[in-house]
């Protein structure tokens, strides 16, 4: 029998998504929810991870639960079709961390180059909260419990899906045969996979302040793509100007479409002949700015409306995150059952065992 296909991947509720996501992760999930190809999507609001670096401020976990439950729905994933849920809820999340705990050592952990970058980012060098430094693998629960069998993220999560494929090898070389192994589904197109932000830095981050929000209006886009880094060197738009490292581009080869050009762009043919031209000197960076801008309207512009149309009814979505809450609990339930039993610490539903202690303690 063919494996089925299950996909699991969320997000941490940490402020608003922004574009990063979008073709990082949220625009494949939504295309991969309507092909129908994959049995069940678990989505999820990673909001005790979250905690793991705010724990001084959970009120802003907490306002942001909902932010980017909305950006989910605007964005077209559908809780008739995906299951939508908040990490916390989930109590089995946290006993089966604590069993891979004993399968992870410190210095694998140490070794996590997202995490490095990040503990440097945070500040965290002095003194790492353990919750922190062990997120790898409460993030391998989160995989492992749904039994996810694809797992659609950036770049970043590298290091976290090689983690948890370890686990489940090491779980299941001791234990018995019980956990599915994950694949990371990275987005084809090499721009996608690690946007930068808006000021030239690597990543585009809710912690760096250097994005664009999905929920960011018409005007804030428009400003934010004047106010971006470009080649530093292009001073006039007679100079020749450098594409790799400049955002704008980076950002064009991650939305730019072919018919694009045609509506707002007609002098030229295509992106390679853009970039070309910007090469060679002469193209301005407003031009360029102007065109990235359109692009991203009409992208956007949906997903804003869609946005709008669900924050009159916020009632219902909290009650769809709590349905969601409630499918999850029962998948995650199923797969602590066959954990608890590999690992033999199923004592009251074991009859088997009781029967054969009593033999042996009478025969004592
Ligand atoms: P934080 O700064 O709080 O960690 P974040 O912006 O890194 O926030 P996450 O919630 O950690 O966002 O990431 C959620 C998902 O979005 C992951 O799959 C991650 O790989 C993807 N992602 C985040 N930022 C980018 C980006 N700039 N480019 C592509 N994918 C991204
Ligand atoms: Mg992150």
């Amino acid at each position: 029998m063919e494996k089925e296909k299950i996909i699991l991947t969320g997000d941490r509720p940490t402020g608003r998504l922004h574009i990063g996501h979008y073709v990082g992760s949220l625009r494949g999930r939504v295309e991969l929810q309507n092909t129908g190809q994959y049995s069940k999507l678990f989505i999820f609001i990673a909001d005790a991870q979250a905690l793991t670096d705010n724990m001084d401020n959970p009120e802003k976990v907490r306002q942001n639960v909902i932010e980017v439950a909305l950006d989910y729905l605007a964005c077209g994933l559908d809780p008739s079709r995906s299951t939508i849920f908040i990490q916390s809820q989930i109590a089995e999340l946290c006993e089966l961390s604590f069993y891979y705990m004993n399968l992870v050592s410190v210095s694998r952990l140490q070794r996590n180059p997202t995490v490095k970058s990040e503990i440097q980012q945070r500040n965290f060098e002095a003194s790492i909260p353990v919750g922190f430094f062990t997120y790898p693998i409460s993030q391998a629960a989160d995989i492992t419990a749904f039994r996810a069998t694809t797992v659609p993220v950036g770049e970043d999560q590298e290091p976290m899906l090689e983690q948890a494929r370890e686990i489940v090898r090491r779980f299941n070389h001791i234990y018995g045969e019980t956990l599915v192994e994950p694949d990371i589904l990275l987005p084809g197109n090499a721009a996608c996979q690690r946007l930068p932000g808006t000021d030239g830095k690597a990543k585009m981050s809710k912690s760096l302040g250097n994005c664009i929000y999905l929920s960011d209006s018409a005007d804030e886009v428009q400003q934010k793509i004047k106010g971006m880094y470009t080649d530093p060197d292009h001073l006039r738009v007679q100079d020749p100007g450098r594409v790799e490292g400049n955002p704008v581009f980076t950002y064009l080869d991650a939305f730019c479409q072919p018919e694009h050009f045609g509506r707002y762009l007609p002098d030229y043919p295509n992106l390679d002949e853009l970039k070309a031209h910007y090469r060679r000197g002469g193209l301005g960076d407003v031009k360029v700015k102007r065109f990235l801008t359109a692009i991203l309207q009409e992208t956007l512009e949906p997903i804003r409306t869609r946005r709008k149309a669900f924050e009159q009814d916020i009632p219902a979505v909290y009650d769809m995150l709590r349905k969601g809450c409630e499918a999850a609990r029962e998948a995650a339930a199923a797969t602590l059952d066959d954990v608890r039993r590999a690992m033999k610490i199923n004592y009251f539903d074991d009859a088997e065992l009781i029967a054969q202690q009593a033999k042996r303690f009478k025969a004592e």
